[in-house]
């Protein structure tokens, strides 16, 4: 096992699924609530008094023509789409709030955000049920009943998400479970602003040994977040803790300032990739490009599909895990790791004649704007052709996209145009998603986030 490499920090291409918890999808405003029509009336000025649950403290009015994405049950009301804030009493971020139309009429239930853009989240539809602690138990108890029926007692894989926002009906928190541990990570301000009702809720819920909190940089300050990162409950995991996922072991630092816990929604992708690999180019020589802490090599290693692996990252600290892993799974003699720029290794790769049977592409998350959508999908274009032309014919391509602004259909014309390019024909076998544990909202076509494409090419 050798590590060599050019570079230590990522680049470029930040921010994938955040570590700890994996991704939610970013909110861009729905089309109907676009920000183009000037700032709301607030009516008052925010006090800054703790938010309480229960009773409404404001009425959201929506201007006209404006409340057809809420009918349908999209949670997040922009700024601009509403025409006024009237306050019955102070409110500050995390108050409730019902929603109603320009006419009146009673349209849905949730928390205000005092000072940011994404002025309300949406949480009831019900206007006889009150926004309270009671709702979150609810929704916190749907969650966790639906995961264990999808994976029953912890057992070959105890890492899952067991809580994902708006799918899960709690827009802003995500909720990951690391054997006895939870990470928890809140992406809206109000949520937040009840996080200790939350971690008693999640205490009460699942027992946990330790809850362990952290909040993405971008968006603690779009969300005006102030919750530390570390341990919130309980104790922190021991040194050289390790989870079970398709039956393997895997390393996980869940304490703070680290790239932590896995990126649980691919854990059926990586199986499906060694199925696919073992089938089409079996004991493949394979390229793990933005390979984390070796999850897609190191189980085509341990399933027999791959016969060798190198794992190319920019991170040193995942690397440090993978090569843990690769140890730890018996398979270290068969790994090489790379620590580096993707689009640097792939030039190398190319430079020095190195073909491969089986290449993963699974890049962070390369747009958080729909204004950068165009240069991520060029990036998409010279990764994926980079790794074509790594390929060797009849080889397999498994490619992944996270970024939630990049539809599936967009995803697949990016592919189409790197085909006819490099000339290699490409095969789609499977059109994946995310892990059922990792549950889409229809009315959110945003939150259909991650592609993981398997593809033979010619
Ligand atoms: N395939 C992994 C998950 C990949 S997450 C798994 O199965 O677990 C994306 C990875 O890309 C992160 O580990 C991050 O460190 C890495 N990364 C970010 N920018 C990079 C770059 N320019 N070159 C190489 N790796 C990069």
């Amino acid at each position: 096992m050798t590590q060599s490499g050019t570079s230590s920090s990522p680049d470029g291409p930040r921010g994938r699924r955040t570590v700890v918890i994996g991704e939610e999808p970013v909110p861009p405003p729905p089309p109907q609530a676009a920000a183009d029509d000037g700032p709301p009336s607030l009516v008052p000025q925010p006090p800054g008094e703790p938010a309480t649950l229960g009773e409404p403290a404001a009425r959201v009015v929506l201007k006209p023509r404006r409340a057809q994405p809420f009918h349908f049950r999209h949670p997040w009301v922009f700024d601009g789409a509403v025409q006024r804030v009237e306050a019955a009493e102070n409110f500050s971020t995390g108050s409730v709030a019902d929603l109603v139309a320009d006419s009146g009429e009673w349209i849905a239930r949730g928390l205000l955000h005092a000072d940011a853009n994404l002025k309300l989240r949406l949480y009831s539809w019900d206007p006889d049920r009150p926004l309270d602690r009671g709702l979150f138990a609810e929704r916190i108890a749907s969650a966790a009943n639906l995961r264990s029926r999808l994976f029953g007692a912890p057992s070959a894989t105890d890492a899952r998400r067991e809580l994902f926002s708006e799918a899960d009906g709690l827009s802003g928190l995500t909720v990951d479970r690391y054997g006895e541990y939870l990470a928890v990570q809140f992406t809206a301000g109000p949520l937040a602003a009840h996080a200790e009702t939350v971690f008693d809720l999640l205490e009460e819920q699942y027992s946990p040994k330790g809850i362990v909190v952290r909040t993405e940089k971008g968006m603690g300050e779009a969300e005006n977040i102030h919750l530390s990162d570390g341990v919130v409950r309980g104790e922190a995991p021991p040194e050289g803790f390790a989870v079970e996922e398709n039956g393997l072991r895997w390393g996980v630092d869940l304490t703070v300032g680290q790239k932590t816990g896995l990126y649980l929604d691919q854990r059926d992708n990586r199986r499906a990739a060694s199925d696919l690999i073992a089938a089409a180019t079996p004991g493949a020589k394979m390229l793990d490009l933005f390979c984390y802490t070796g999850g897609f090599g190191l189980t085509a290693l341990a399933r027999g599909a791959a016969a060798s692996v190198r794992g190319v990252d920019a991170s040193d600290s995942a690397l440090a895990l993978a090569v843990m892993n690769a140890a730890r799974h018996g398979s270290a003699d068969a790994c090489t790791w790379t620590a580096g720029k993707a689009f640097n290794v792939l030039d190398d790769l190319k430079a020095s004649g190195e073909r491969f049977d089986a290449i993963v592409c699974d890049p962070p998350k390369m747009t958080r704007t729909r204004k950068s959508v165009e240069n991520a999908l060029r990036g998409y274009h010279q990764l994926n052709a980079g790794c074509l032309e790594l390929l060797n014919p009849g080889g397999v391509l498994v490619t992944c996209c996270c970024s939630g602004l990049i539809s599936r259909e967009k995803f697949g014309q990016m592919l189409a145009g790197v085909a006819a390019r490099v000339g290699r024909p490409l095969r789609i076998l499977e059109n994946r998603g995310a892990a059922p544990d990792h549950p889409t909202a229809p009315q959110i076509p945003e939150s259909e986030y991650l592609k993981c494409l398997l593809c033979v090419a010619d």
